[in-house]
């Protein structure tokens, strides 16, 4: 347990306020918008989620019963279409032989059974599992990514290659378990990810976790 974790949280609240995470009008949307975003940024995905919605395709049912190359067209903006529209297709067609296609049934699985059927799925990884857990089910899941590993290594909570489960549980037991917490601390660090802790020029001088 680190203190100090705690304390950044309070510091990039106290700077930002709430991110209301994740933007999507239902569970479904966001996770889709999960899958979406690997490897690309947020407004690509609004434009694939647009298209989507556009179609009347935002749904399981949708999803379930059209061609794999429709489904690839319509999320064209979103890069990597093809391997994308696979995963999107291989996550409906979970929900539909587990679930019925009911996501509120897929949700009132225990986490971790859930995670673990989540991640057999073919292109899911830890970091849109548990995106999908927290952000679409409200499932107590933390979400490590690129600038969670940045700005913990440069902070030396961590190595930068550390295992994604390994700083899932360092930051987990150095908070209390609160799925808005979970919620509002990814975002947050995304945000000063992307405008303070970039890649090659850290801008530490007016960033918020300076004090630390
Ligand atoms: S920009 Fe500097 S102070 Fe801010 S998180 Fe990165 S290393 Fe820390």
């Amino acid at each position: 347990m680190d203190d100090k974790i705690y304390r950044m949280y309070e510091l990039l609240y106290q700077r930002f306020g709430p991110q209301h995470w994740w933007p999507g009008e239902t569970p479904f949307e966001v996770m889709v918008g999960a899958v979406l975003t690997q490897n690309t940024n947020w407004a690509n995905v609004e434009k694939a989620i647009g298209n989507l919605k556009e179609r009347g395709w935002l749904s399981p049912q949708a999803l379930h019963s059209l061609p794999l190359e429709a489904i690839a067209e319509a999320i064209r903006p979103s890069g990597y279409f093809n391997v994308k529209a696979k995963r999107l297709k291989a996550l409906v067609d979970f929900l539909w032989e587990e679930y019925q296609g009911d996501l509120e049934r897929m949700f009132a699985e225990d986490t971790d059974t859930l995670r673990g059927k989540l991640l057999s799925i073919p292109g899911l990884g830890p970091e849109t599992v548990d995106s999908i857990l927290l952000y679409a089910g409200n499932k107590l899941a933390f979400v490590v990514d690129a600038y969670t590993k940045r700005i913990f290594s440069r902070h030396g909570l961590c190595f930068e290659d550390v295992d994604y489960h390994q700083l899932q549980s360092l930051i987990t037991e150095s908070i209390p378990k609160d799925v808005s917490l979970y919620n509002e601390f990814h975002a947050l660090l995304v945000k000063v990810g992307k405008e303070y802790c970039k890649k090659r020029q850290p801008l530490c001088a007016n960033c918020p976790l300076a004090g630390l």
